[in-house]
């Protein structure tokens, strides 16, 4: 499967541990991020990522468009619900697309335990 990741700042941690922890699975699965969340997931995990712009600057849009042409299957978009973003607009699209195509969108670390668990059963 095609999985991509993204996290907010304050969630970048969380991603680190979910992956790490999740990490024998992921590497069965081609993976992208965001580049600041791909960063740390190539750095700190040891995962292989293809890193997209950095999400302030395009890089949940791209994610959007490559959902919307059947290029990826699963997102995990660790939100922060505490904070304003400046790219909100991208952030909404991002989330509507993955609605629009029916990918499943984990947007908390719960549900991403969920798909992830899903995966490896
Ligand atoms: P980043 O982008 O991984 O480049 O930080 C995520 C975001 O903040 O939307």
């Amino acid at each position: 499967m095609r999985i991509a990741l993204v996290a907010h700042d304050r969630k970048k941690d969380d991603m680190v541990a979910l992956a790490t922890e999740f990490a024998p699975l992921l590497r069965q699965h081609t993976l992208m991020a965001t580049g600041t969340t791909g960063g740390r997931l190539q750095n700190e995990v040891g995962l292989t990522v293809e890193r997209l712009l950095s999400g302030p600057l395009g890089g949940d849009l791209q994610i959007g468009a490559r959902l919307s042409v059947g290029e990826i299957d699963a997102v995990i978009f660790l939100r922060d619900p505490m904070t304003a973003q400046p790219h909100e607009p991208d952030i909404n699209a991002l989330v509507r697309a993955c609605d629009v195509h029916n990918v499943p969108c984990a947007t908390n670390v719960a549900t991403a335990r969920v798909l992830l668990g899903g995966m490896l059963r």
